[in-house]
Protein backbone atom coordinates (compact mmCIF):
# COMPACT_ATOMS: atom_id res chain seq x y z
CA UNK A 1 0.00 0.00 0.00
CA UNK A 2 1.09 3.29 -0.96
CA UNK A 3 1.13 6.07 1.39
CA UNK A 4 0.14 9.61 0.11
CA UNK A 5 2.18 11.67 2.22
CA UNK A 6 5.34 9.23 2.58
CA UNK A 7 7.18 12.02 5.11
CA UNK A 8 6.19 15.97 5.55
CA UNK A 9 8.94 17.71 4.12
CA UNK A 10 9.48 21.36 5.57
CA UNK A 11 11.31 22.65 2.26
CA UNK A 12 9.65 23.87 -0.20
CA UNK A 13 11.14 25.08 -3.63
CA UNK A 14 8.48 27.24 -5.81
CA UNK A 15 9.10 28.70 -9.00
CA UNK A 16 10.19 32.46 -8.57
CA UNK A 17 7.42 32.98 -12.08
CA UNK A 18 4.55 30.77 -11.49
CA UNK A 19 5.02 29.86 -8.12
CA UNK A 20 4.63 25.95 -9.09
CA UNK A 21 6.28 23.89 -6.51
CA UNK A 22 9.44 22.10 -7.92
CA UNK A 23 10.24 20.29 -5.22
CA UNK A 24 10.22 19.47 -1.68
CA UNK A 25 13.32 18.68 0.76
CA UNK A 26 13.53 17.79 4.03
CA UNK A 27 13.97 21.15 6.36
CA UNK A 28 14.11 21.69 10.18
CA UNK A 29 11.78 24.31 9.69
CA UNK A 30 9.39 26.17 6.83
CA UNK A 31 11.89 27.01 4.33
CA UNK A 32 10.93 28.34 0.75
CA UNK A 33 13.63 28.84 -1.66
CA UNK A 34 12.97 30.21 -5.09
CA UNK A 35 14.13 28.54 -8.23
CA UNK A 36 13.12 28.34 -11.76
CA UNK A 37 10.73 25.83 -13.35
CA UNK A 38 12.28 25.76 -16.64
CA UNK A 39 9.02 25.30 -18.15
CA UNK A 40 8.16 26.39 -21.28
CA UNK A 41 5.12 27.53 -20.24
CA UNK A 42 6.30 29.64 -17.29
CA UNK A 43 9.08 30.77 -19.79
CA UNK A 44 6.74 31.92 -22.81
CA UNK A 45 3.95 33.72 -19.89
CA UNK A 46 6.86 35.51 -18.55
CA UNK A 47 7.31 36.46 -22.53
CA UNK A 48 4.17 37.73 -23.08
CA UNK A 49 3.42 39.70 -19.74
CA UNK A 50 6.80 41.25 -20.38
CA UNK A 51 5.48 42.28 -24.16
CA UNK A 52 2.27 43.26 -22.76
CA UNK A 53 3.66 45.55 -19.55
CA UNK A 54 6.44 47.20 -22.54
CA UNK A 55 3.14 47.95 -24.67
CA UNK A 56 1.20 49.58 -21.98
CA UNK A 57 4.69 51.51 -20.70
CA UNK A 58 4.19 53.21 -24.02
CA UNK A 59 0.40 54.04 -24.03
CA UNK A 60 0.41 55.46 -20.94
CA UNK A 61 3.31 58.15 -21.58
ZN1 LIG B 1 7.52 28.66 -13.52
Amino acid sequence: MLSKVEQLELGTILCKHCETIIGTFDAEKVTVYYSDCQEPDCHEERVKKAQQQDVSDVRLK
